[in-house]
Parts: structure tokens; sequence; C-alpha cells
């Protein structure tokens, strides 16, 4: 049995991951990604895919990289 870091759901199947080097037991994805998962600094989504950083910044896709004046970006087509 573990209890989730973000609800305190006590589920017999959390699943624990290693972030920064760090220990992390979520109970669902959904907790899991609300604890580990970069907002895009444009529109404040979360980062769930590969996504996009730039110079230390994440975005949820190229499209914002760019509204936030980075250059280079480009979503793989
Ligand atoms: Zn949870
Ligand atoms: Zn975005």
């Amino acid at each position: 049995m573990a209890r989730c870091d973000v609800c305190g759901n006590d589920y017999d199947k959390a699943f624990q991951v290693i972030h920064d080097g760090q220990t992390h037991t979520f109970d669902s994805f959904e907790c899991a990604i609300h604890e580990l998962a970069p907002t895009c600094a444009h529109c404040g989504c979360r980062v769930i895919g590969h996504g996009v950083e730039a110079k230390g910044t994440f975005y949820c896709c190229a499209h914002c990289a760019k509204q936030s004046g980075v250059k280079g970006v480009d979503d793989r087509v």
C-alpha cells in the first residue's frame, strides 16, 4: 500500500516516479501530471507530451513558443 503524494489516497495500485533523484508516489497519472508536468509558459496548460523547451522555459507546442518570441522552433509533422 502506498499513499499518493498529491491527494493522499491510499491505493494498492499506486506507482512511483523518480524525478530529479526524488521518489514520488501517485495513485493516478492525473496526480503525477499535477505534481510533475511542467506548465506552458504561454497558455498555462500542462505539458504532457514532449513539448518545446527553449532557454529553460517549457511550452506545450511550437505555436506557444513562437507567440512568446522564441525563434527556430517547429512542431514535427
Ligand atoms: Zn492522487
Ligand atoms: Zn501552450
